[in-house]
């Protein structure tokens, strides 16, 4: 996918870019990707079940969403309440998987399932919600967060104090997922909402990049002074460049212009919002 330019608004340029690629050793890329950069919307999932389904599986979550989004825009986006819009099409991608998943006839293996991770860019707030272990990354004054925290067992173990972030990171089990579109017959999403500062980068991406590149060097490469493309560009390397196990797809994005807004006002916002996410895992 080539890089984006958008105008959100007058004042507010995005500059965004996604890329995404079948790794080394995978021979089907199931991983699937949207970006419409004029209206902000970032959408990225990670398909599951092999043969030709994970495609499947994460081809109808983008889709599903994004029409849910499409009709949104239409309707006159401003009336929505965007977390709740992208929560409810979340769960309604979760029901579109299982049905076609149940209508299978043997060509589709009955089991398949899909990540997601989306974001929604207004002024300067995204809001996002997820599902599973694909990420959306901060990166502030140098520093790379994770906004989304992933719902795997090993990140349990992580939150119950009885494995290190060191040895979840390379676990045999990080893979498994406990909530994954697709997996169950409800699913509820992590949904939150950040407020940008100026020089604020944002990044979604698949395991296929975060089991292959630390964060530190993920952190690293975002901040690099190049174009969005360039820098989307240098982490698929990076992925591949350690292994490439596995297809990686990022998206990449920041506002071009200053953010008109109080800092102060903007900080306290944030941490809200942050605490408000880690609350809800706890
Ligand atoms: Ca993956």
């Amino acid at each position: 996918m080539p890089e984006c330019n958008g105008v959100l608004t007058e004042d507010l340029k995005l500059k965004c870019a996604a890329r995404t690629d079948i790794g080394l050793i995978r021979h089907r890329n199931e991983d699937s990707l949207w970006v419409d950069a004029a209206l902000g919307w970032l959408l990225l999932a990670d398909g599951m079940g092999g043969h030709t389904s994970g495609d499947l599986a994460s081809a109808l979550a983008v889709n599903h969403i994004l029409s849910r989004l499409r009709d949104a825009q239409e309707k006159g986006f401003t009336k929505y309440d965007v977390a709740v819009l992208l929560a409810k099409s979340v769960t309604e991608a979760n029901t579109a998987i299982r049905n076609v998943s149940m209508q299978s006839d043997g060509v589709a293996p009955a089991m398949m399932g899909s990540t997601f991770v989306g974001g929604v860019l207004e002024q300067d707030k995204i809001t996002y919600a997820h599902v599973g272990d694909s990420r959306l990354y901060l990166l502030r004054d140098g520093f790379l967060a994770p906004l989304t925290h992933d719902h795997t067992l090993v990140q349990e173990f992580v939150d119950a104090g009885r494995l290190s972030a060191e040895a979840a990171q390379v676990h045999p089990y990080r893979g498994l997922l406990t909530r994954g579109l697709g997996v169950h017959e409800e699913v509820e999403p992590d949904v939150g909402i950040c407020t940008l500062h100026p020089g604020d980068r944002l990044l979604l991406c698949t395991d296929g990049l975060t089991d292959m590149v630390s964060e530190e060097e993920i952190g690293r490469l975002l901040g690099l002074d190049l174009e969005a493309d360039e820098i989307a560009e240098c982490l698929i390397e990076a992925a591949k460049y350690a292994g490439g196990r596995d297809n990686i797809s990022v998206i990449v994005a920041w506002f071009t212009e200053q953010l008109p807004c109080n800092n102060d006002q903007c900080a306290d916002e944030a941490h809200c919002d942050i605490n408000q996410m880690d609350a809800s895992h706890a």
